[in-house]
């Protein structure tokens, strides 16, 4: 292993390219190199240039949670707890990563802590996203929204391929039966298509799974990123787009609970602030869409059977992710206000109201109370 200037051990470094594999338009440009960046355990380092997120793998699923701080100026922050998540496909190893922790941008120094030995902890800087310089906005229509493509957020494809040229996690597709609604958990970067890069460079190279487990994602503008790769660079989540909604390819959301199950990924932490209202909006407008198109009731319950786990639940048609894993995704402030979001998705599907994206930036207030599920859930 190699050490760099600042006295980070590089890992394996990922040959990137560059270019999306986009069909169409000018592919983005990447001005500096990939490298994979461990962080050493237990004492501070300066973090490396460019920094946006950390993530921290672990050898097997740890019995506690490794603890991260970040300073500024010699102030250390509080400590962060690093718990292993439930994003994840269905073979992979559950509990063996965190999601990614944001680092402050006028951050100065990084600490990671382990408190269980007997699981090693690997703490892995996600760098230089922001170095993208000319990706440019490419949508396509779906289910009548405009969705960001791969190329157009600055999808580095080539992550996802073999040195053969193919592909790492081939789409395979299953027929939908229920939505699941996510939050990221860390906040987003000051470019929020650099939040989707990192969490792709995440999913896809660092913890290896070939792509990211996402079926769509939602910036708080309001904007809609394809997520899941069909094949199709044109056609996201379903094969062949929107008028093939029988098949739905399958995404690593929700462990054990991801065939048949479509994942939105709401960008930011919702634990105690709500969304925007333009993501709100923009979220009901995508539930009343997919329901009307996969005949999903959005009050309604269902079934859900995973013909590959075996793993069964008795669920809302919408669910929340922390209806299917033991997680608190997607935060107590989406969690209060979601039988409201159920409901306009439902009054929308009804009146076939306009699912046009408007207010950006606009703060959505949360209700006191906290909604009750009223299901049980059998985990798998
Ligand atoms: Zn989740």
């Amino acid at each position: 292993m190699a050490i760099n200037r600042r006295g980070f051990v590089i890992g394996s470094s990922i040959a990137v390219a560059g270019a999306a594999a986009a069909t169409t338009g000018t592919p983005a440009a990447f001005a500096t190199p990939r490298e994979r960046h461990i962080l050493p355990i237990g004492h501070p380092v300066e973090p490396p240039e460019d920094i946006d997120f950390v993530g921290v793998t672990f050898s097997k699923r740890p019995t506690s949670h490794a603890r991260i701080r970040f300073s500024a100026d010699g102030s250390p922050s509080d400590w962060v707890s690093v718990r292993p998540s439930s994003h994840c496909p269905d073979w992979h190893p559950y509990g063996t990563a965190s999601d990614l922790v944001p680092v402050p941008p006028d951050c100065t120094s990084i600490e990671v802590q382990n408190d269980d030995e007997a699981a090693e902890a690997t703490p892995i800087a996600i760098s230089g996203l922001q170095s993208i310089t000319s990706a440019f906005s490419q949508t396509v229509n779906f289910l009548s929204l405009p969705v960001i493509t791969r190329a157009g957020w600055g999808a580095e494809e080539t992550l996802g391929r073999r040195a053969s040229g193919g592909v790492r996690w081939s789409p395979s597709f299953s027929s939908p039966q229920i939505i699941t609604v996510h939050h990221s958990a860390i906040a987003t970067a000051r470019n929020a298509a650099a939040t989707v890069r990192a969490i792709h460079r995440y999913h896809t190279a660092t913890l290896g799974w070939g792509d990211i487990g996402y079926h769509l994602l939602i910036d708080p503008a309001g904007s809609i990123y394809a997520g899941r790769s069909t094949g199709n660079a044109l056609a996201p989540v379903f094969a062949d787009g929107d008028s093939a909604t029988d098949r739905l390819v399958v995404g690593g959301h929700s462990y054990a609970f991801n065939e048949g199950n479509l994942g939105i990924c709401l960008l930011g932490d919702f634990t105690s602030s709500a969304p925007t209202q333009a993501a709100r909006e923009t979220l009901v407008s995508l539930l009343a869409a997919l329901c009307s198109a996969l005949g999903l009731d959005p009050e309604g319950h269902s079934s859900y059977v995973n013909p590959g786990t075996g793993a069964t639940a008795q669920v809302w048609s919408v669910a929340q992710h922390r209806e299917l894993n033991s997680t608190s995704c997607p935060g107590d402030a989406v969690a209060m206000n979601f039988s409201q979001i159920r409901t306009e998705a439902a009054r929308r599907l009804r009146t076939g109201a306009s699912t046009s994206i408007s207010n950006p930036g606009a703060q959505a207030s949360a209700s006191s109370a906290p909604e009750v599920l009223p299901v049980s859930v059998l985990e798998g």
